[in-house]
């Protein structure tokens, strides 16, 4: 293979690594100055971001995204936290990447949750958790669309994604 059919060959491969997933830095973070922190930890894992944007939450897009637990008691508090500040809205992607964000993140509970995840290492409460992570390949496909226009989310090669994957991951 010459050097030219080896740029297009690995340009469709990378282009493959498709799959999304929706990530909200809470405002517990933006108070305490771990934007900078929690993004590193999905940039150092080998993701891409594909969008990014700074927002206040409207009651009805918080509603719809907190469907699941809009007639739990904790529902009026968080909502009052989640719209305390902007949150920054990111969409990640990379191979399997619903599962791997969700790992990163740990669980609910952030004073439980695995030392080396994010909630593990820079949280202590429930409601507030540090970020928000898509739990399904359904609902982030679902999230990322509530929260982006197709506009707004990039395409681009990243160039790292050679050392990231081994060939067949790529593909
Ligand atoms: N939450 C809360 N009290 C609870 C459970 C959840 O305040 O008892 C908040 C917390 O901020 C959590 C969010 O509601 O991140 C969404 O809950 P979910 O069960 O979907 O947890 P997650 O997917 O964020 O881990
Ligand atoms: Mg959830």
């Amino acid at each position: 293979m010459n050097l030219s059919h080896s740029k297009i060959f690995n340009q469709i491969i990378m282009s493959d690594v498709k799959e999304r997933t929706l990530v909200l830095i809470k405002p517990d973070a933006i108070q305490r100055g771990l934007m900078g922190e929690i993004i590193s930890r999905f940039e150092k894992k080998g993701l891409k971001l594909v969008g990014c944007k700074m927002m206040e939450l409207e009651e009805a897009l918080l509603r719809e995204h907190y469907a699941h637990i809009a007639d739990k008691p904790f529902f009026g508090g968080l909502a009052k936290f989640m719209q305390s500040t902007p949150v920054v809205a990111m969409c990640w992607e990379g191979l399997e990447v619903v599962n791997a964000v969700r790992l990163l993140c740990g669980i609910t509970k952030a004073r439980e949750a695995e030392a080396g995840s994010i909630r593990g290492d820079l949280a202590m409460s429930v409601a507030c958790n540090v970020v928000h992570a898509s739990d399904s390949i359904e609902n982030a496909e679902a999230e990322v669309s509530r929260f982006f226009k197709e506009d707004d989310l990039h395409s681009y090669d990243k160039s790292e994604y050679m050392h990231v994957y081994a060939e067949d991951e790529r593909g």
